[in-house]
Formats: C-alpha cells, sequence, structure tokens
C-alpha cells in the first residue's frame, strides 16, 4: 500500500483549473444571494424587511418571508439549484446540512415547492448531534432558524448544486445547540455597549460593530499517501512517524516557490471562495514543509466566522479534486510546526471609524486608548474563559509547546504603546492648542505605528496596529467559539466603563476627566497581562506564575473556567447563555476530549498490533536467522558483535513497544469505567494520553532500525515532501 501510494502521488497530473483573470469581478459572489440579487429577486417590500432584520435582528413577518422565499427560490432554480438546505453549525465544531429537493410529487407530476415555513424553520432530527445533555431523547427535537444577516448561498458539489440557508440552531425549549445562535446575541451586546462609550466621543455613532479578518494554516498533503495512513484518516494527525533527516530547520519552506500542483489548488480555492462572496486575498507557504496559509480580508464577525467555515468545507472538497488532502488539524505532525488560526479583531462604526485605530486628534486618540484599554482590562478579566474558548485535544499540542504561543494568556502591544499607556498611567500631558485643553501626549500615534512593526510571534493576544489578534485558536476550530467569548468579554467591560465613567461624572467631574481616571484604573488592575518579551521562554513561565497568570497546558483543566465566576459574570448575567446552556458547552468539550484521546488510543493500538509489530519480528526473525547461521559457519561471537546487539536492540523496542501499549489499553478500559465526564476525561489525559509519548518512541525507532521494504505506512519524508 506505502509503495502504490507513492506511486500513485509521483505520477499524480496537474488538475488544471481556469485562470481567465477577466470575469472575476463578474464571479465574485455570484452564488450568492446578497444584495444585488435580492434587489433584483425580491419586490421592494420584502427587500427593505431583509434589510431592516438585518440592522434590527426583529423576525420578519410571515407574509413577507413568504415573498422571500418566493424571490430566493426563482434565483436558486435559475442558478441550477434542485435542494435547499438550511445551513447550521452544531458544536461538533463542523457544518450540518439537511437537504430538501424544491420539487414535490404531486398528481404524479414534479412541482417546485418553498414555503415560507421552509425558509424560516426547519426541524432536523438531529438527535445524534451534541447537545450536552440539553435534548432529552423524548423531545430530541432541534430547530434551525434563518440568520437573515448571513445571505443565503449555493454550494456546488459535482453532485449538483444546493441553495444553502444560514440558519442557528436551537433546541425545542429554545437552547442554543449551536455557534451562531450565540455569536448573534454578543454582537447585540457589544453594539449596544460600544454605541454608548463612542457617544461620549461622537454623538452620531448609531451602531458598532466587530469586524474578523481569519487567517487560516493548513497542510496539504497527497490524498493517496493520507489513505496508506490509517491514523491520519481517523485522527487527523499522524500517531507515528520518524523525524524526517531534514524538517523545516532549512528555513527554505516559508514564503518559498509555491509548487504548481499545490497553486492551483489555492487558486481553485480562491475562484470557488469568490463565488460564495468570500473575499480570499493572500496564499502563502508557511514555515513547515507542505504547509500553507490563506487569508481573506476582515469581514463583519458572523459573516467573517460562516465564511471559514465554509472555507474549511471547501478546501475538503477541492482537495479531493486536486489529488489532496487538505489537514487542518492543529498538529498532524510531531517535530514540526503546526497550524493555528490568527483571528483579528476590531470594532468598527457605523460612521466607518475602526475603533481600535489611533486617531490624529486627542479627542480620537482619547477613544482610542478608551477601546484599548477597555479591550486588555477584558482579556486580564477574561483571560481563564478564553484560554478555555480555544481548548481541544488537538489544540493541546500547539500551546506551549514553544511554536505557537505559550497555554499563558498575555497580551502584546509594542513598544511604542508601552510608552503611550506609560505616559498615560503617570499623566504626562501637554496643551492642546486647538482646545484649549490638557490632553495626553499622543499626538502623533498613527505616524508611529506605521513604521513601529515589530510583531511578536509568541503572544497569543498581540495588537498589531489597529487590531488585536488572537493567535492562540487552533487551526481546525469553528472561529465562532473565541468570538463568542472575546465579543461578551468585551462588551461586559464596556458596560462596566460605562457605570464607573458615569458615577464619577454624577459627582460633577468633567466626562474626559472622568475617563481618563477610570482608564487609569484599569490599567493599574491589568498590566500584569501585558508582555513584551519571548513568550516560549522558561523564564516567561516563571515570571507569569510570580505575576498570578494561569498557564495551563491541558483542555481538561482549563474547561473548569467555563464553570466560574467570570464566565458567569460574562455569559450568564449578560443573557448570551444560561447556566444550563453553559454547562452544557462544558460537557460537550470534555466529551469531545475523551473521544478525541479514546480514537487516538484505538489506532496507536491498532497500528501497532497490525502494523508496527509484524514487520518488527519478521525483520527480527530475518536477523536472527542471519546471525544464527552465521555462527553455524564458524563466525565468532565478537565478529557477530554489532549484529547481536542491533537485534538486541530491536527485540528490546518490539517488547517495549508492546507491553507500553497493553498497558495504555488498560489505563484506557479503566477509564471508560469512570462515569463522571470531568474524572473520565482527567483519566485520559493523565493516564491514557501521558503513554502516548513512550508508545510512539519505541514505534519510531523500529522505523528507524528495520527493513524498509518491510515498513507498511509511509514514512514523513514521503508524506511531507512527495507532491
Ligand atoms: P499578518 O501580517 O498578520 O498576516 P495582514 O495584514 O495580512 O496581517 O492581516 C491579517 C488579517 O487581518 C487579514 O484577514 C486582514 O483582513 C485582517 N484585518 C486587517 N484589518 C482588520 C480590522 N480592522 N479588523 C479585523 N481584521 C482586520
Ligand atoms: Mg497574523
Amino acid at each position: 500500500m506505502r509503495f502504490q501510494a507513492i506511486q500513485t502521488a509521483q505520477s499524480r497530473k496537474i488538475c488544471k483549473v481556469k485562470t481567465d483573470i477577466s470575469d472575476i469581478p463578474a464571479l465574485f459572489g455570484s452564488n450568492v444571494f446578497g444584495h444585488d440579487a435580492m434587489k433584483e429577486y425580491l419586490g421592494k417590500e420584502a427587500f427593505k424587511a431583509v434589510n431592516e432584520a438585518v440592522k434590527t435582528g426583529l423576525p420578519i413577518q410571515r407574509d413577507v418571508a413568504q415573498k422571500i422565499a418566493d424571490g430566493m427560490k426563482q434565483w436558486a432554480l435559475e442558478k441550477g439549484a434542485t435542494s435547499f438546505s438550511h445551513w447550521f453549525q452544531p458544536l461538533t465544531g463542523l457544518t450540518a446540512e439537511k437537504h430538501d429537493s424544491f420539487y414535490e410529487v404531486w398528481d404524479g407530476k414534479a412541482i417546485e415547492k418553498f414555503s415560507a415555513g421552509s425558509l424560516v424553520q426547519q426541524e432536523p432530527d438531529a438527535s445524534s448531534l451534541p447537545s450536552g445533555g440539553l435534548r432529552n431523547t423524548f423531545e430530541a427535537r432541534g430547530y434551525t432558524a434563518w440568520d437573515p444577516s448571513s445571505p443565503a448561498f449555493i454550494m456546488e458539489k459535482a453532485s449538483g448544486k444546493t441553495l444553502c440557508i444560514p440558519t442557528i440552531f436551537v433546541s425545542y425549549h429554545g437552547e442554543a445547540l449551536d455557534y451562531k445562535a450565540p455569536l448573534l446575541k454578543t454582537m447585540a451586546l457589544l453594539n449596544k455597549a460600544a454605541t454608548q462609550v463612542c457617544n461620549y466621543f461622537d454623538k452620531n455613532v448609531k451602531h458598532v460593530g466587530a469586524s474578523l479578518g481569519i487567517e487560516q494554516e493548513y497542510f496539504l498533503v497527497d490524498k493517496a499517501i493520507y489513505d496508506a495512513r490509517p491514523d491520519l484518516i481517523m485522527t487527523g494527525r499522524t500517531v507515528f512517524g520518524h523525524a524526517p533527516a531534514r524538517g523545516q530547520q532549512m528555513d527554505d519552506h516559508y514564503f518559498g516557490a509555491i509548487p504548481s500542483r499545490v497553486f492551483n489548488f489555492m487558486y481553485d480555492l480562491e475562484l470557488e471562495s469568490m463565488k460564495l462572496g468570500i473575499p480570499l486575498r493572500t496564499r502563502h507557504n508557511e514555515v513547515a514543509p507542505g504547509q500553507y496559509e490563506c487569508a481573506p480580508m476582515f469581514e463583519e464577525i458572523n459573516l467573517a466566522v460562516d465564511h471559514n467555515q465554509l472555507l474549511m468545507d471547501l478546501m475538503e472538497e477541492l482537495g479531493r479534486k486536486h489529488g489532496f488532502k487538505a489537514l487542518l488539524h492543529e498538529k498532524p505532525f510531531a517535530g514540526i510546526n503546526g497550524s493555528g488560526k490568527h483571528n483579528n479583531w476590531s470594532l468598527i462604526t457605523d460612521t466607518g471609524v475602526n475603533l481600535l485605530s489611533p486617531g490624529s486628534n486627542p479627542n480620537a486618540n482619547l477613544q482610542f486608548l478608551t477601546f484599548f484599554i477597555n479591550t486588555i482590562k477584558a482579556f486580564h478579566d477574561s483571560a481563564p474563559v478564553l484560554r478555555a474558548s480555544i481548548a481541544s485535544a488537538s489544540n493541546d499540542h500547539r500551546l506551549g509547546a514553544n511554536e505557537a504561543p505559550p497555554a499563558i494568556m498575555s497580551a502584546f502591544i509594542g513598544s511604542t504603546l508601552t510608552k503611550v499607556l506609560n505616559d498615560f498611567k503617570s499623566n504626562k500631558k501637554i496643551s492642546d492648542k486647538s482646545t484649549d485643553n490638557e490632553v495626553i501626549n499622543i499626538h502623533n500615534l498613527p505616524e508611529i505605528l506605521k513604521d513601529n512593526t515589530d510583531r511578536n510571534r509568541t503572544s497569543p493576544f498581540a495588537f498589531t496596529g489597529n487590531k488585536f489578534e488572537f493567535r492562540a485558536v487552533g487551526s481546525s476550530e469553528n472561529c465562532g467559539r473565541p468570538m463568542i467569548t472575546l465579543n461578551a468579554a468585551v462588551a461586559c467591560q464596556l458596560i462596566q466603563f460605562k457605570k464607573d465613567v458615569d458615577a464619577l461624572v454624577a459627582k460633577k467631574k468633567k466626562t474626559e476627566d472622568a475617563i481618563h481616571e477610570v482608564l487609569k484604573g484599569y490599567l493599574k488592575a491589568s498590566e500584569k497581562v501585558l508582555f513584551e518579551g519571548n513568550g516560549y521562554s522558561e523564564e516567561w513561565a516563571v515570571e507569569a506564575e510570580k505575576r498570578g497568570l494561569q498557564n495551563i497546558k491541558n483542555s481538561v483543566d482549563s474547561l473548569d473556567s467555563y464553570l466560574g465566576k467570570n464566565a458567569d459574570e460574562i455569559f450568564v448575567k449578560t443573557g448570551i447563555f444560561t447556566k444550563e446552556e453553559l454547562h452544557a458547552r462544558y460537557e460537550i468539550k470534555l466529551e469531545d476530549y475523551i473521544k478525541k484521546i479514546q480514537i487516538e488510543g484505538r489506532i496507536m493500538d491498532e497500528l501497532v498490533y497490525t502494523h508496527i509489530l509484524p514487520a518488527a519480528l519478521q525483520y527480527q526473525k530475518r536477523l536472527a536467522d542471519t546471525i544464527n547461521s552465521m555462527i553455524s559457519s564458524g563466525s565468532t561471537k565478537t565478529s557477530i558483535k554489532g549484529l547481536a546487539d542491533l537485534l538486541n536492540e530491536i527485540a528490546g523496542h518490539t517488547n517495549n513497544l508492546k507491553t507500553s501499549t497493553d498497558n495504555m489499553v488498560d489505563e484506557r478500559k479503566a477509564a471508560n469505567n469512570i462515569s463522571d465526564t470531568k474524572q473520565k476525561a482527567q483519566a485520559y489525559c493523565n493516564k491514557v494520553k501521558v503513554s502516548f509519548d513512550l508508545i510512539r518512541r519505541h514505534a519510531d525507532k523500529l522505523e528507524h532500525l528495520i527493513d524498509d521494504d518491510l515498513w507498511k505506512l509511509p514514512k514523513y519524508r514521503e508524506i511531507l515532501f512527495v507532491r
């Protein structure tokens, strides 16, 4: 299988893509029922109703919904769609679809039908999607409901075209079972809180939205080689594999020339993304061999999350077409870099101001500092919950592994802003001639910042000029999860800020002075989270502990913060989640962790017995036979010492491989008998997973020692370099 796979990969033809640049403008959004399509296919009233619903978040009347359904159907049929589907994001982290045909059979004839009901609400039998106990089987119904703020689109697959309608997914009793419903709630909360704060500076601001630009890292491996690795198929990562002679130490992959097969995949991905209105912009090689990155231009946060989910689906689909498998796992290969997903986040007003962009006048700068410091304070207060919001068995491989940000949540702001904040704290003011007021000295910030490109790759939360970049997010994550947390934390913080400022104003303080005073207090209370140094260093771990910052390396323990006081503040008190919903999410994540480690344990066990031991024993026998025949033909002990040592070494690893695997299986069985989810997850983490390294060490040694012809699993050098 291994050699066949390599041959298939080597002889694979490059899949051609259409490269006519001229039709790109027409391509963009061509499969989206967006502004222009709606204008054309909906009557005036329906068009207005959709726009209103998007703006206000209020529901659409049934009769208008029917008009929208009619227009949407007509558009979709003209585009060649034959069925429609509510498209949602259950707590599996993947996307889900339930397809229905536009056609119904009446009197032996197929007629088109798409009712307002089918547009607005559906009831997928979703009893096997995770609910964390929120849905008892006797009322297992889940409902999907249209989210008009994310436009419908047509998904093209080889098998046909489907109209997809982005929806939220809730239980019979209305509890959220997805990532979209709570994200929409946090957006409303954030809008309200941020707008009120903005109004201290500009009364014209009526709406504030969060923007998000997501950089997606991934690996591409040949599909045939992938298919010869049962561990990749089952878990998304290689549980075995000796380090190749050459990994990423030559630094020759980063920004290097993109191989043409890969280039065509990327180009196709861009074209297909365009059709869906995903504004993909950059593409390049990443640090590790076979690793790449793409990033769209930032969008409104709900749309950006939807688009990233769609992008991941497209990668899967187009990978198949180009003979690749796109790996989205955080750590597909040991010893070389893993993949993340930088979440670039900011706040933008309806007047077009980026609130995290330093302004060119003192008033704008104070506004900038207000949002900047409040975000830092929110990050400080909610750091443990933010850590939990990116926790997964797969992301554990990255956080703290000296390639991605550490598990310690700190924020990097750069030397200029560090100085600005220090001046601000120590009250350095200058007089501003235009207003005759004393203001803080941050006049020329934009100019300075433009040149100030000192980036710190080791920080989980970095300010990069006009946005914060949450870098600890894993490559396979649904960004909804961390963004719900960040939005909620910042919204809560802004609500508190307004209260604190208003309280001082009520005591006859000038608004600007009140803002200064409150911000200064926040800065003092949260500055321990600011760190400019090397996040990978040992000293930082020591220093962070002194500062009282958490450093929780495993997901299981980090999830505890979902049940803590801060989570209650930002989620429950604000109405984003009920206590039950929050607990359900905690349970689901623990269960997800258990299942992932369980599957990894099982595939290790299987591969050891069916792939590695047979090969090792065969080679061992060959060696033993050789030694025996040498002895019987008169060789001395000294002359065969080297061979005997090799035999012993191999026999040692073979034996230890078996016993360590059996121990792991015993621990797995013991863990399975634990009924409490948390304790079970802990057992999987501390008893089962810990033994993986040892098993792997023996297996990888054997890979290195035995006859290449006998080895069944494609080796790292083949997976990473053959294409
Ligand atoms: P990097 O150097 O980290 O690769 P880029 O300039 O390429 O940074 O931007 C990364 C991402 O940040 C892109 O998706 C970009 O659209 C996004 N981005 C830029 N400005 C903002 C903003 N104001 N809000 C949110 N995302 C933004
Ligand atoms: Mg970045």
